[in-house]
């Protein structure tokens, strides 16, 4: 595969050299304990390999949305719990007498510097910021994917003041990433589901161009059956939308592009866990007092099937209100369908959004898909076509 950023592969010799590593270590934390520590596992590979080439490793990563410094959004909290699943010391080093510090580490050392977000500049990518940070480095790694639809001084501005690489969680997500919609083998097929069409237009207008089959589920499904001329009855649904959705609709129809659009959904009068209102309807059939809370078992069983004839699938958004059941069904079982196909080698699927994690792991097949990210806004943006300015920054 040609890239056009280096990795650890190109970094070199880095025994002795101080090498500035962006994370993102923004755990969630109750009672001074961490959570979830998904984004703490992640970093390990990149922080251990370089200790274990003898780097003095200089760890950058903010941490919430400080105002001004606080304890409380101190990564002094943080250091105990890196530690634990590095299974090696880490030295937390403040800002204050910062260069003094770093100095007394020795290769192979691990160090966390304080929250980036305690300079107002970070965010603003002050290069005096930028400045500060360099002082303390000989080079610069962003392993911190996450973080990079952010231009801020530790996402952005160093990759242009010192030599910059790819760290291998970042490494392994640009890869997936463009397997996916980059240099897809064809057909690929995308699912966007999820709340609202207004959050995902975007996504939606880039996608049509590019996938063979575009799946649509989740609430926005609903604006693109009333722009069809269905009536909905309760559902939630853009009614404002309908022009754009149809707009959507003759985009993917001149790129040559399917549209998959529910004819049986499951509906409900009320919303909740097992309503005993549910029947499964036709699209045509939803009565006035009715809302569309999933897609129904046939759609289910049509979408499982232009899986099958696909080489590649990316998907942002549930199909229906997967929290409450059984309105999870139809996400779970395509899911279900995709991870089996992906296990058999006919599938790359790459899957990211927050819900939709979360729905993946409702699913139990988080570990089945070829690639799953969990980076949120970084990942919608890069399925909107936009240029990441932390991976811009560094290009080679
Ligand atoms: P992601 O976080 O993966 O990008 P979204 O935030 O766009 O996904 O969408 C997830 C939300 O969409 C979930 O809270 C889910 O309940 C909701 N949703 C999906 N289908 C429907 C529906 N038919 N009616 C109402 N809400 C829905
Ligand atoms: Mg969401």
């Amino acid at each position: 595969m040609s890239r056009n950023f280096k990795t650890l592969d190109d970094i070199g010799d880095v025994t002795g050299k101080r090498v500035l590593v962006r994370e993102d270590l923004n755990v969630p934390m109750a009672d001074g304990a961490v959570t979830d520590d998904t984004r703490l596992r992640a970093a390990v590979s990149t922080i251990t390999e370089l200790a274990d080439r003898g780097a003095i490793v200089l760890i950058l990563a903010h941490f919430g949305r400080p105002k001004v410094p606080s304890p409380e959004h101190s990564t002094a909290q943080i250091t105990r719990p890196l530690s634990d699943v590095l299974g090696r010391a880490v030295r937390y080093v403040d800002w204050e007498g910062a260069a003094e510090s770093v100095a007394t580490l020795q290769p192979g050392d691990i160090g966390l510097l304080e929250n980036t977000r305690f300079f107002g500049g970070e965010e603003k990518n002050d290069p005096a910021v930028v400045e500060r940070f360099a002082a303390l480095g000989d080079l610069y790694v962003n392993d911190a994917f996450s973080a990079a639809h952010r231009a801020h001084a530790s996402t952005e501005g160093l990759a242009h003041r010192l030599p910059a690489f790819a760290g291998r969680q970042m490494e392994a997500e640009l890869d997936a990433l463009d397997k996916a919609l980059g240099n897809p083998e064809h057909p690929v097929a995308a699912v966007v589901g999820g709340a609202k069409v207004s959050t995902k237009l975007d996504v939606l207008r880039h996608l049509v161009a590019r996938v063979d089959h575009l799946i649509i589920g989740g609430g926005m499904a609903n604006t693109f059956l009333a722009a069809r001329g269905v009536d909905v009855g309760k559902s939630l649904c853009e009614h404002d939308l309908t022009a754009t959705a149809e707009a959507i609709l003759d985009a993917a129809d001149a790129a040559n592009c399917t549209v998959h659009l529910p004819y049986d959904v499951m509906v409900a009068t009320e919303f909740a866990a097992h309503p005993a209102s549910l029947r499964t309807a036709n699209v045509h059939e939803v009565a006035a007092d009715e809302m569309i809370l999933d897609i129904g078992p046939a759609a289910t069983e049509a979408l499982a099937d232009v899986l099958k004839t696909c080489r590649t699938l990316v998907w942002n958004g549930p199909l229906g209100a997967f929290e409450t059941p059984p309105f999870d069904a139809a996400t779970v079982a395509l899911a279900r369908t995709a991870a089996a196909l992906t296990r058999e080698g006919s599938l790359v699927s790459v899957a990211g959004g927050g819900d939709t994690v979360a729905a993946l792991n409702q699913a139990g097949v988080a570990a089945d898909m070829t690639f799953v990210s969990t980076a949120g806004g970084a990942f919608l943006e890069w399925m909107e076509g936009k240029a990441l300015p932390g991976v811009a920054a560094l290009a080679r």
